[in-house]
């Protein structure tokens, strides 16, 4: 792996979106392009997550970047002939009261307007479709997505650094980014370890470090780590990898099979959040399970899956994804600064939505992004003298409230 030099472009961040962003300019013709990693590629947040693909949305700009991310995954090995491991198993929503089934009519909808298959299930058809349900007394309907499915992180952040490095980009690991030069009102270069490197744009992909890259250029950006955790048991009889994604809003909880395993997480209604003026480059962001959390999900899955809280715990995965105090990404350059450009705020969509989110960013990049992708703009938050226990108080509402009531939807 090479190190840091000049470059026309620099990312920094090697996680799924700032692989992604390498990979998409390159494809896009960008030349000249390199990415600084602080530890390994993607050793962050990505390396911890589920992969779990989720196409059926309340929002269609939401869901078309989705499903526009899922079929890149889909297709990825065969134009690159690098893996992602993506597997088309479908996945169940299920709604236990009107309130929620409101919803997935909503989510159904949107899927109509998008393109997207979707059917409805009763009790019965989720029993057929996902055979570890066997109470179905708490089900009243449930949404099938056909062609909605998950991968493996670490496998979509390898294939789309290979297939960026084939196309020219550089890597270089253990080179944080710990100044950026400005001049004029322009990004000129940038401080690692390594030396000070000539380079006229910086893409700031730094995952739940996102803030405190941005603070080096004098910006606030709003992106709040927020702790998720899951985990995946000893082997589990019925839990194999061809089982659907599962997802019970209403339990905040999902779960899938891993390689006859069960994997089991939620999105708790009491988030817990870091505060980011505290958060620093280098900062390992390192933090124990909590086993009463990760208890809970387990606990409310058994309404539906009978014994789950008997299987052993194998390993729990945990990170701190950046979230915004409006739930959605922050994605384009900084108007008021030449050369500084967002990658971040994934409010952990940031593996299924990583393909998606680095299109955006090219788009953001030439003449006229659409409407949508204007309204992801960094400039939305600039300039403001935050008053940040708001700020993670909001996003940690929006964390808590990831499953969100149609009103309420993030997009
Ligand atoms: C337990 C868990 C489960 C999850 N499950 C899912 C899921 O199923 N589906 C989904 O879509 N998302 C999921 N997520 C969210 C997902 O992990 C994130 O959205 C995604 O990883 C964000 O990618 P990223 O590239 O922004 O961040 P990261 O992967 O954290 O990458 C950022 C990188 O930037 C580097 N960096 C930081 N500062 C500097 C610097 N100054 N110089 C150089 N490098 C720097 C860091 O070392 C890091 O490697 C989950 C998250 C967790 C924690």
């Amino acid at each position: 792996m090479a190190g840091p030099r000049d470059a026309a472009v620099t990312v920094v961040g090697g996680g799924a979106i700032g692989t992604a962003v390498a990979y998409f300019l390159a494809s896009e013709g960008w030349e000249d392009v390199q990415l600084l990693e602080a530890g390994l590629v993607g050793g962050g947040t990505s390396s911890q997550a589920a992969g779990f693909v989720g196409q059926a949305r309340p929002t269609v700009e939401r869901a078309r970047l989705a499903m526009a991310s899922a079929k890149e995954y889909a297709t990825f090995e065969r134009r690159t002939g690098y893996p992602t491991d993506w597997r088309e198993v479908g996945a169940v929503r299920i709604a236990m009261s009107e309130t929620a089934e409101a919803e997935l009519r909503v989510i159904a909808e949107t899927a109509r307007v998008t393109g997207l298959p979707v059917e409805f299930l009763s009790p019965e058809e989720v029993r057929r479709i996902y055979p570890v349900i066997e109470r179905t007394s708490d089900i009243r309907i449930a949404l099938w997505s056909p062609t909605d499915g998950y991968l493996q992180p670490t496998s979509l952040v390898n294939a789309y650094t290979q297939a960026a490095r084939d196309l020219g980009v550089t890597f270089a690991s253990h080179a944080p980014v710990l100044g950026i030069d400005v001049e004029h009102g322009a990004v000129t270069g940038l401080v690692t370890p390594q030396g000070r490197f000539a380079t006229e744009m910086v893409v700031n992909a730094a995952g739940p470090w996102a803030g405190a890259l941005a603070r080096l250029v004098g910006i606030e950006m709003p992106v709040v780590p927020v702790l998720h955790e899951y985990f995946v048991t000893e082997p589990a009889p019925g839990w194999d990898a061809s089982l659907p994604c599962l997802r019970i809003p209403e339990i905040q909880t999902y779960a899938r099979g891993e390689m006859g395993c069960m994997l089991c997480g939620g999105f708790e209604n009491k988030g817990t959040s870091l505060d980011p003026t505290e958060v620093r480059i280098g900062d390992a962001l390192a933090v124990d399970p909590n086993w009463d959390v990760l208890g809970s999900f387990v606990s409310q899955l058994e309404r539906f899956v009978p014994d789950a809280t008997d299987l052993g715990v194998s390993t729990v995965f945990r990170g701190w994804p950046g979230f915004t105090p409006d739930g959605r990404f922050i994605v384009g350059p900084v108007s008021g600064l030449r050369g500084f450009v967002m990658a971040a705020g994934c409010n952990a969509h940031g593996v299924s939505g990583s393909a998606g989110i680095a299109m955006h960013l090219v788009e953001s990049l030439l003449g006229d992004p659409s409407p949508y992708v204007r309204s992801l703009s960094p400039d939305r938050f600039l300039p403001r003298a935050w008053e940040w226990s708001q700020v993670r108080r909001q996003a940690q509402a929006v964390y808590e409230n990831y499953y969100p009531m149609p009103q309420t939807a993030a997009s």
